[in-house]
């Protein structure tokens, strides 16, 4: 049987495909992932927005976290969504090409040793979550690209992983290549928790790269619906301007 998929959903990955696909595939060896420069600026307490100046003693939210506080209680991103981390992750999402998934997930927990100690309290350990990937899409790609990460992830810290605690109802165009607004509007209610599942009282989100953070407030809001109380959202990567 052949499968059917939404014709302009295609035409739409295709699009992202030609703009997106690296000229050159990067070393994913894991001593080359484990060079890969973090940020290691400051960024917002709440969002985790790069801020570009060095780690201030007392941060304080930035302005749109002031103005309108997000969903989740935080946010991080590991690197920059750029150079080897962009292709790597392009590459496999657009191309099927193998991704650094074990290495990703060391530089990921040698991160929460270090600087984001205090995202994971120890008398409160969370669940790792991952965001779900489009059903058509998982279909194409045959893997969850944030599945993958988390379930690595949560091993390597010893937490539990809830890999089905959303799903994701739809979207009516990819993200990719959409900006913020439209890509609030886009995602607004795609997301939710199967009927009778029980979610995890704290959550740690994993997505592979925060653009907008859309996607992030939109997965915040139905977990928090459905009970959560505590939501950090951790990403491989982060859009920069
Ligand atoms: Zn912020």
């Amino acid at each position: 049987m052949r499968l059917r998929f939404p014709p302009s959903a295609w035409i739409d990955e295709l699009a992202t495909l030609r703009d997106l696909l690296p000229a050159a595939s990067p070393d994913l060896s894991p001593s080359a992932v484990a060079r890969w420069l973090a940020h290691a600026g400051a960024v917002c307490p709440r969002c985790g927005a790069f801020e570009g100046s060095a780690i201030a003693s007392h941060p304080s939210p930035c302005g749109l976290c002031a103005a309108s506080p997000p969903p989740f209680d935080a946010a991080r991103s590991l690197f920059a969504y750029a150079g080897d981390v962009r292709s790597a992750i392009v590459a496999a999402k657009y191309a099927g090409r193998p991704y650094p998934v074990d290495a990703v997930a060391l530089r990921l927990r040698d991160t929460f040793a270090e600087r984001w100690r205090d995202l994971i309290p120890d008398e409160d350990p969370p669940t790792v979550v991952p965001v779900p990937v489009h059903p058509w899409k998982y279909l194409r790609r045959g893997f969850n690209l944030p599945a993958l990460i988390a379930s690595r992830l949560s091993l390597h810290l010893g937490l539990p992983f809830e890999p089905l605690a959303l799903s994701r109802a739809g979207e009516r165009v990819p993200q990719a290549g959409l900006s913020g607004i439209l890509r609030r509007e886009n995602v607004a209610g795609s997301f939710r928790v199967p009927r009778g599942r029980k979610v995890p009282r704290a959550v740690l989100l994993l997505d592979d790269v925060f653009t907008s953070g859309a996607t992030a407030e939109a997965c915040a809001r139905a977990l928090k619906c459905a009970g959560a109380d505590s939501i950090v959202v951790v990403t491989v990567a982060r859009a920069v301007p």
